[in-house]
C-alpha cells in the first residue's frame, strides 16, 4: 500500500472521527471510490433493483474515455482503493485493462461480482492485472435455494470461479458477500461453514435494506425481503452461532458489528457515523459523483475534475443524511470491509488471530 497516501488517510480519518465535527474538516483525501461501471447484468437476483423486469433502468455503461480519465486523476485525490460494481462489472470489457493501470499507479482495486463470467482465462486475466480483492455474491449454501434467490446465476459456477481464482489469481483476496433477507437468515451459520469448505476466509453479511437504490423497488417485493423486528430473535441466534463457528474456523466476518448495529437499525436508533462523502464516494455509470448511491449530485465528471467533484458541497449533504438511523449501507461498514480486505494478513494463523482481535475490540 502506498505509504504516503495511507498516512494522509489515517490523518483525515482521525481528524474527522476525533472531532465529532460535521462540516469544518473537509478531507482532502478520497480514500475509496466506488464506481458503478454498468447497469448491465447477466442475473436477475430477487434482492436487486434490476429484478423482475424493472423498467426504470436502461442499459448503460460508464463511457470508456471517462474511465481512463479517472485513472490519471485518482492520484490527486490520494485514493487508496477503487471498487467496481454494476450491474455485473465483468460485463464491462475494459475492466482488466483499467485494473492493470490502477495497479501500476499503486491503487488497490476491488470488484463485487456474481462470478458467473469467471472461467480460468478470466481468473488469469484478473490475477495478471493485479486485482487486489473480489467479493463474490452468494446467498445460500444450498445450490437450489441460492439459484432461486440469485436468479440467472449458478451456485456451481460460483464454486468453480472460486477455484479458478485460487489457482490463477493467487494474490487476489476473495470473500463471499451474502445479502441477508427474511428468507435466508437461518442459513448464516451454514454459510460460514460453506465459505471455509471452499477455502474462503472472509464472509460479509449485508442485511437487505430499502434505502439507496433499493427504494425504487415496489414495496410489495421489498416488504417480503426486509428483516422485521419479529425476525430479530431468530436472526440474532443465528448470528451468535455463526460467530462461534467463524471464530473456531478462522473465517472473518462482520458479525460482531451486526450483533449490535442490526437491532439498532431496525428500531431506527442513531448509531455509527456515516463516512460517505468523508472518506468514500460513489460514481454512477453516467459519471455523477455523490457520497453514496442515494446522494448523487448533478455535476458530472465529463465537465469537472474528480477533485472538484469531491470538494463540491453535495458531499456535505451526507453529514445530515436523514436515512442514517435506518441505513444499513453506511459506508462505515463498507469502508472497514474494503480496507480489511486489502490490509488483512495473508497467513491463516494471523487471520485467526486478527479475527479474534477484532472481536475483542
Ligand atoms: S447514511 Fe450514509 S450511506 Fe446511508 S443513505 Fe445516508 S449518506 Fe448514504
Amino acid at each position: 500500500m502506498h505509504l504516503g497516501r495511507l498516512l494522509k488517510t489515517i490523518n483525515c480519518g482521525m481528524r474527522y472521527l476525533g472531532t465529532g465535527a460535521k462540516n469544518e474538516h473537509r478531507p482532502e483525501v478520497l480514500t475509496v471510490l466506488v464506481i458503478k461501471l454498468t447497469t448491465r447484468c447477466n442475473a436477475r437476483c430477487t434482492i436487486c433493483t434490476l429484478a423482475n423486469g424493472n423498467k426504470t433502468y436502461s442499459h448503460q455503461d460508464l463511457p470508456q474515455e471517462m474511465a481512463h480519465k479517472l485513472i490519471s486523476q485518482l492520484q490527486k485525490t490520494n485514493t487508496l482503493l477503487v471498487g467496481f460494481t454494476g450491474g455485473e462489472p465483468l460485463l464491462y470489457e475494459p475492466l482488466p485493462e483499467i485494473i492493470r493501470k490502477l495497479t501500476t499507479a499503486h491503487i488497490h482495486t476491488h470488484i463485487c461480482t456474481n462470478a458467473q463470467l469467471i472461467d480460468r482465462s478470466m481468473a488469469r486475466l484478473l490475477g495478471q492485472a493485479g486485482l487486489t480483492s473480489a467479493s463474490i455474491s452468494l446467498d445460500h449454501p444450498h445450490p437450489d435455494i441460492n439459484d432461486s434467490i440469485r436468479a440467472g446465476t449458478k451456485h456451481s459456477r460460483v464454486v468453480s470461479a472460486v477455484s479458478y481464482m485460487q489457482q490463477e489469481a493467487k494474490n487476489t483476496r476473495l470473500s463471499l458477500g451474502m445479502t441477508v433477507t427474511r428468507h435466508n437468515l437461518s442459513a448464516i451459520e451454514q454459510m460460514v461453514g460453506f465459505a471455509n469448505s471452499i477455502g474462503i476466509n472472509y464472509l460479509k453479511l449485508q442485511p437487505y435494506h430499502t434505502n439507496l437504490e433499493q427504494h425504487i423497488k415496489p414495496s410489495t417485493q421489498a416488504d417480503s425481503l426486509c428483516i422485521r423486528d419479529k425476525d430479530l430473535p431468530v436472526l440474532l441466534e443465528n448470528l451468535h452461532l455463526a460467530n462461534s463457528l467463524s471464530l473456531s474456523q478462522g473465517v472473518m466476518t462482520n458479525i460482531p458489528m451486526l450483533l449490535t448495529e442490526l437491532p439498532n437499525s431496525i428500531y431506527g436508533i442513531r448509531r455509527l457515523r456515516c463516512l460517505a462523502g468523508r472518506m468514500i464516494a460513489f460514481m454512477d455509470q453516467t459519471g455523477r459523483l455523490g457520497a453514496c448511491p442515494g446522494m448523487l449530485g448533478d455535476k458530472k465528471f465529463t465537465d469537472n475534475s474528480l477533485l472538484d467533484l469531491w470538494n463540491d458541497s453535495v458531499m456535505e449533504a451526507a453529514s445530515n443524511c436523514p436515512q442514517l438511523p435506518r441505513c444499513f449501507d453506511t459506508t462505515y461498514g463498507e469502508l472497514s470491509y474494503l480496507m480489511s480486505l486489502v490490509s488483512r494478513p495473508r497467513s491463516r494463523m494471523l487471520q485467526q488471530f486478527w479475527t479474534r482481535f477484532k472481536t475483542w475490540g
